[in-house]
């Protein structure tokens, strides 16, 4: 087992990885940029270095100065959280060449997995079902006529190399191809550096659903149920719950066993997500995330179980700690993402906390790097908190989530917690009846 870890990442992900080390007795070593020197991760490590000025590029996505971190302090091992660099799949490589151990998967399926054309081709062959579209990218426009008629309209168009709802762009018929093709693609040129776009038949109401996966790198992977990820803005998730409202045992036992055995299949190490569009009944392949993601507390808390001190155990060589069978769901859980952003329009709103309060009680998660005191600095994203509900049932989860919220303070900024009190006296919400397109709806609506 590793003695010490290093993470490479800041906020609420790296008290999650800084805890699961403590209690594993593995030491930790905190990394952070010259904005972040009273950041709480910096506080609770056990040691901490400074890589690097406010801007990401030149701190929490610097290699050279992060392996040199590892260096230093002796680190054996990287935890990447989420974003920055854990799904890079050439800090892994740099990572491989210096033998630093990443906990995470290998270079080469992040990579197969980071560009969304050989992620769908991997998968179709692996048996997934997917989108159906473009076998492969569309080099021009004729061509991706051709296509968008076969496909049948409407149809959206993606960068292979797209992420965070960016290089997205609908058709919703012929005369809008032009322009969607084109902007996807400069979009895809100027954020990701990869002007390669595909066509996708575009659902119309569909719901996220993604399924947690696991795997010891050495044939053996798990699925542990999915994650309705469907409440989103610009396509990033708000609210999330597990097990998903619309699933049942059945159509979870099938598409969790088509996405553990494609895993097994290619040997795949550690945590990771297969994310479909669900639609009358079946499953389509969007992507699969090659980390773990924000909202993987809903998931170890209807399954008891630790997913970083796993994903610690397996990159250290152990064999996992539970196999497919133990794994039994218990109650729902639902997490509501808490961002320093004004409403209505979600203008980012850093600034100081005059006071944090986190709930407390039963079934209650707070994951927040919050305190009393701290300044939230204008650099990086907006998440300051993730709030996380256990119940028996669906009905206590939200009853509890409602009471949670009553108890948080968040004073000094402007957050989103106003949001989910009125989600929550939201019939739909109540009886989870809800698609992808269902929160920008009520958004539009109703702020
Ligand atoms: P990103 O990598 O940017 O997150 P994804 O491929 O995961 O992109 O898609 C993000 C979201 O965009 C999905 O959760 C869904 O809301 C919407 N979306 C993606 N593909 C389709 C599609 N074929 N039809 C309808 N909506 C889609």
């Amino acid at each position: 087992m590793f003695e010490k870890i290093l993470i490479a990442n800041r906020g609420e992900i790296a008290l999650r990885v800084i805890r699961a080390c403590r209690e594993m007795g593995i030491k930790s070593v905190a990394v952070h940029s010259t904005a972040d020197s009273d950041a709480m991760h910096v506080r609770m490590a056990d040691e901490a270095i400074c890589i690097g000025p406010p801007s990401s590029t030149d701190s929490y996505l610097n290699v050279a100065a992060i392996i040199a971190a590892c260096e230093i302090t002796g680190a054996q091992a990287i935890h990447p959280g989420y974003g920055f660099l854990s799904e890079n799949a050439a800090f892994v490589q740099a990572l491989e060449d210096h033998d630093i151990a990443f906990i995470g998967p290998t270079s080469e399926h992040i990579r197969t997995m980071g560009d969304k054309i050989t992620a769908k081709e991997t998968m179709l062959k692996l048996g997934v079902p997917c989108v159906p579209g473009s076998i492969g990218g569309v080099p021009d426009y004729e061509t991706a006529q051709k296509v968008a008629n076969e496909v049948g309209y409407p149809v959206i168009i993606k960068a292979t190399a797209g992420g965070g709802g960016r290089g997205m762009k609908l058709a919703k018929s012929a005369a809008d191809l032009e322009v969607a093709f084109r902007t996807a693609r400069s979009e895809g040129k100027s954020v990701f550096g990869n002007d390669e776009v595909y066509i996708e038949k575009y659902l119309g109401t569909p719901r996220h659903i993604e399924i947690q996966v696991f795997g010891d790198g050495k044939g053996k992977a798990v699925h542990l149920g999915e994650r309705d990820c469907s409440l989103q803005r610009r396509h990033q998730k708000v609210f999330e719950e597990a097990p998903g409202p619309s699933i049942t045992q059945e159509l979870r036992d099938r598409i969790g066993k088509v996405c553990a055995d494609a895993c097994a299949r290619i040997n795949y190490v550690g945590a990771g997500t297969i994310e479909f569009l669900y639609e009358n009944g079946e499953f389509y392949f969007i992507e699969m995330n090659t980390r773990l993601q924000v909202e993987h507390p809903v998931t170890e808390a209807i399954f008891g179980i630790d997913l970083v001190r796993e994903q610690i155990r397996v990159a250290s060589g152990l064999e996992m700690s539970f196999g497919q069978d133990d794994l039994v769901i218990n109650g729902h859980a639902i997490e509501v993402r808490i961002n320093a952003e004004r409403l209505p329009n979600f203008a980012p709103c850093p600034g100081r906390i005059t006071q944090f309060h986190a709930p407390g009680g039963l079934g209650v998660r707070m994951d927040s790097a919050l305190y009393d005191g701290y300044t939230i600095p204008p650099y990086y994203d907006s998440l300051i908190g993730k709030l996380i509900v256990h119940g028996r049932d669906r009905p206590e989860a939200l009853a509890r989530l409602q009471r949670a919220l009553g108890e948080l303070i968040v004073d000094g900024v402007a957050t989103t917690l106003p949001l989910f009190d009125m989600l929550l006296a939201e019939e739909d919400i109540q009886t989870g009846n809800y698609d992808i397109h269902w929160l920008e709806r009520w958004l539009e609506a109703n702020l």
